[in-house]
């Protein structure tokens, strides 16, 4: 055992490979894909660090190609679910009294194998199994979750150097303990990096969690949780329990020992967590923490002083990577009537150059959509838009689910601006486009912020400072991260912290010290080397 007072490294953004022809990372990536697409694998359930096959799976296809099956998991049950609470509070007695510095290891050792021999593996699993292209798995499954690792470990650090003052003859401390019982980690499918993050960031600190992820992304958790083991995270500390979303989570949000839950995902989800821990709120040893970051309608709002360029560059790439389905899409464009002739040429050009199909062919822009729900409720969208009056469908409407689930990039021009997909989230390539006129600029700040319930991403693209000025004030509570002539995708972690509020969820930033603390149970301890030894007060020496 050491007695220093260790650093943690100083952390740094992973830099993004190009993955261009003729890089190293591009041949590594292509045989990682060749090879992993080739096999069929057995996920099973985790726990305590065994693996339980409980013969109750589903299998796992490529959205881009969905007759080719990836794997098949092993589903949780009851039981299951049960075993790893006990698991995980069994592994806690170690756990929580490990060194910070050496939970802090676990996690930079992660970074690093991430960064070299596993990123060719997280990123295939990523383009594979959630039809992600080469540039989006890399700043998501490698660079992100790479960040997470990092910068958590550093923001440990600083948490733990969180001190009062002592005064004479009294040392007090801090001791920033984990919380008591398990976190329960539900992850969507969307980002593999966040996957990492939500069992991770607890653990850092000395917790310990049940996983669910999403059953479309079990895929790339799979890899997460093989490259978690060989960094060295003891069994037990974080248990694997992919199923049924509504009874796991009975299951879990009924147990006593329930500490917290760290989710990502629908806004509908979370409310239901959220009112299922009321309900069950007599149950348990402590308060859980909820923290949830949920659904958006994101905007891009151009001023008339706006450059059209970067507004079309903003609403394509804002809008279409990833086929739409990140939280921070932009899904809602107000743009007014001197620039639109001008942005919609630029805008409609691009559209026109990109290409969606398997990401595996690095061409593509786009892949397909995650599965048929989601395909479903887009392209219900798109056939709503096609029928609805004052909506017209400037670019794209069509879809093809004969081998994976296409839909090409969408742009709908509205009149009203609270029709339906001004207000939804779609989470799909649809970008719904109202144009106002410009002396209604005031009115369309207002209508910005008014019209949907979410405030988790949004744009503000203007020359004039003043119009930033304005639009930074009447829109202060419409997104937790506000871009000034930025598309409102793309948060780097230690950068621009990222979450929202509203409906867009509980806002503490994953990936920053906010978050953290959230998974901290402070205890004061206060040291007096000379105590008093009687009772009196000099005061009372006279009358
Ligand atoms: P989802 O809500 O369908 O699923 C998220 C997780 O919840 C999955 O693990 C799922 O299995 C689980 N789940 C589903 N039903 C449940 C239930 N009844 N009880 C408990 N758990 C349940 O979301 P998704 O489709 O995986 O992801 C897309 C959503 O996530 C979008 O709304 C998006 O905006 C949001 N999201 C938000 C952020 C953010 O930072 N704000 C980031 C990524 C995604």
């Amino acid at each position: 055992m050491s007695n220093s007072v260790p650093q943690v490294p100083a952390p740094f953004n992973e830099p993004v490979l190009s993955h261009a022809p003729g890089s190293p990372e591009r041949a590594e990536l292509k045989a990682a894909l060749a090879r992993m697409a080739g096999e069929q694998i057995e996920i099973p359930v985790v726990i305590g660090g065994r693996e339980i096959r409980t013969g109750n799976t589903e299998t796992v296809s490529m959205p881009h190609d969905h007759g080719h099956v990836l794997a098949t998991f092993h589903k949780a049950g009851e039981a299951e679910v049960r075993q790893a609470v006990e698991a995980a509070k069994e592994a806690q007695r170690e756990w929580a009294h490990w060194p910070w510095e050496d939970r802090c290891a676990v996690l930079l050792k992660a970074a690093d194998l991430l960064a070299g021999r596993w990123r060719p593996v997280m990123n295939a699993a990523t383009m594979l199994g959630q039809s992600k292209t080469a540039h989006q798995a890399e700043i998501d499954a490698a660079c992100e979750m790479i960040d997470f690792f990092r910068f958590n470990a550093h923001f440990a650090e600083k948490l733990y150097q969180e001190q009062p003052l002592s005064s004479p003859g009294v040392w007090n401390r801090l001791d920033h303990r984990p919380l008591e019982g398990f976190v329960y980690a539900v992850t969507p499918f969307n980002f593999t990096s966040i996957a990492g993050n939500l069992p991770t960031a607890p653990a850092l600190l000395g917790n310990v969690a049940v996983w669910k992820p999403a059953a479309t992304a079990v895929y790339s958790g799979w890899q997460i949780l093989k490259l978690l083991e060989e960094a060295g995270m003891p069994p037990g500390v974080i248990n694997f329990v992919p199923g049924d979303p509504k009874a796991v989570s009975d299951t879990l949000l009924g147990s006593r020992d329930l500490a917290g839950v760290h989710f990502t995902g629908s806004t509908a989800v979370f409310h239901s967590i959220w009112r299922t821990v009321g309900e069950n709120i007599d149950r348990y040893r402590s308060y859980p923490r909820l923290v949830g970051e949920t659904g958006g309608k994101d905007f891009i709002l151009a001023h008339a002083s706006a450059d059209a360029e970067a507004v079309a560059a903003a609403i394509v790439r804002g809008g279409y990577e990833f086929q739409g389905q990140k939280c921070s899409a932009a899904s809602r464009i107000y743009v007014p009537e001197s620039l639109w002739p001008r942005v919609r040429e630029l805008t409609l050009g691009m559209i026109e150059k990109i290409k969606v199909g398997d990401p595996t062919d690095f061409r593509n822009f786009m892949g397909a959509v995650i599965d048929r729900k989601a395909y479903d409720k887009i392209t219900g969208y798109i056939k709503h838009a096609e029928q609805a009056d004052g909506v017209e469908i400037i670019a794209g409407g069509k879809y093809d689910d004969a081998r994976g689930y296409f839909i090409d990039p969408t742009l709908v021009q509205v009149k009203d601006s609270a029709y339906r997909l001004m207000c939804e989230e779609v989470f799909g390539p649809v970008v719904t486009l109202h144009v106002y006129p410009d002396a209604r600029w005031a009115e369309t700040l207002k209508i910005v912020d008014e019209t949907t319930p979410y405030a988790l991403t949004g744009a503000v693209f203007a020359t004039e400072r003043k119009a930033v000025l304005e639009a930074d004030r009447a829109l202060r509570n419409a997104a937790g991260n506000f871009y000034v002539n930025d598309k409102p995708t793309g948060a780097v972690v230690g950068q621009q912290p990222f979450g929202g509020g509203r409906a867009s969820g509980t806002n503490d930033k994953a990936g920053s010290i906010l978050n953290l603390l959230r998974w901290i149970t402070p205890r004061t301890i206060k040291e007096t080397f000379s105590p008093a030894r009687s009772f009196e007060y000099p005061f009372m020496g006279e009358k």
